[in-house]
């Protein structure tokens, strides 16, 4: 196999491209599909500032390394959730990044400030905290890159993850969701940051090449709680699959991007944004799903307390 870019023994193949490269063209290509991704989906311009979510693994550093390769001005930030070791190491390997580069990387402990951790949030019927960890994350983000002046918040989502998350929507017809899958979540309100993911045309193993050639330290230990996740699940029948039918995970996705979304998204009323009425943060409710959460997490610690005390 012959690098197409210049015949050289290849190093990386990318079979839905029916393309290989060798170690000196791979990052080259790689960045090409990035900067791809901003274009034609318009994410941001050279003068916006961008936020990008850091976690410490391969996707979200090796999207912090492209976009300043590219010539973006990239910050990170990094939300510490308390998950015991993992949490450690991911931190650890964010801050070698960013210390490395000399970047910015802003921190949020949600231990310090807000006075919980994540495995706390634990969700009785599935025993996991994950569905209350976006929330976190998504509040965080959103709120770190209005205070402090981002234009849009960029995530390592890539072709996998996004194609996971459509077939999980599909499965179950979560049609409000499909409305709104893509790679660009558009502000539509002042406190509430543009959303991108500009990975969303590279798989997973594309990342993972592009972090080992350009020697980017991340972390390979995934969340403890991710384990028997759905999502998981959804992505070793899509990479089964695609092993079969090089091009699958990639077609299906851009497929409902061309076609599936439009229809969907123009059945569906714009939802009408206001502030929520205990921190100020947009939200469709009165109160936003943040401080709903909080809410909850404090009656059920009163509960066990009267209870203990009872
Ligand atoms: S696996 Fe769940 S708990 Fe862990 S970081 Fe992801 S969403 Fe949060
Ligand atoms: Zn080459
Ligand atoms: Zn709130």
């Amino acid at each position: 196999m012959r690098c197409i870019r210049c015949k050289a023994p290849a190093n990386v193949e990318v079979r839905r491209h029916r393309s290989a490269f060798c170690s000196g063209c791979y990052p080259g290509w790689f960045r090409n599909q990035v900067q791809r991704a901003i274009e034609s989906e318009g994410m941001f311009g050279r003068d916006d500032k961008v936020l990008v979510a850091i976690s410490g693994g391969k996707d979200s550093l090796a999207l912090w390394h492209a976009l300043l390769q590219l010539g973006y001005q990239a910050d990170g930030m990094y939300i510490r959730l308390g998950i015991g070791n993992y949490s450690q190491h991911s931190q650890s390997a964010s801050e070698r990044f960013a210390a490395k580069h000399g970047l910015a990387l802003h921190q949020v402990d949600l231990k310090e400030e807000y006075g919980f951790v994540v495995p706390q949030l634990r969700n009785q019927r599935e025993g996991k905290p994950c569905a209350a960890c976006g929330t976190v994350k998504r509040y965080h983000f959103n709120k770190v890159a209005v205070d402090l002046g981002y234009d849009v918040v960029a995530t390592g989502h890539n072709l996998d993850d996004e194609a996971a998350t459509l077939f999980g929507n599909v499965i179950h017809w979560q049609t409000d969701f499909l409305g709104r899958q893509g790679p660009v979540l558009a502000s539509t309100h002042p406190k509430l940051a543009r959303k991108v993911k500009p990975l969303f045309r590279l798989a997973e193993r594309d990342t993972a090449a592009y972090a080992v050639i350009e020697r980017i330290d991340y972390i390979l230990e995934e969340c403890p709680m991710a384990v028997g996740a759905k999502s998981l699940e959804y992505k070793d029948l899509l990479n089964a699959l695609e092993e079969r039918q090089p091009g699958l995970k990639q077609r299906f996705l851009v497929g409902f991007l061309r076609g599936g979304r439009k229809a969907l998204a123009g059945r569906q009323e714009p939802a009408l944004i206001r502030e929520c009425r205990e921190c100020g943060q947009p939200t469709t409710g009165e109160v936003c799903s943040y401080c709903r959460m909080r809410q909850r997490k404090r009656r059920q610690v009163e509960s066990r307390m009267a209870a203990r005390g009872s």
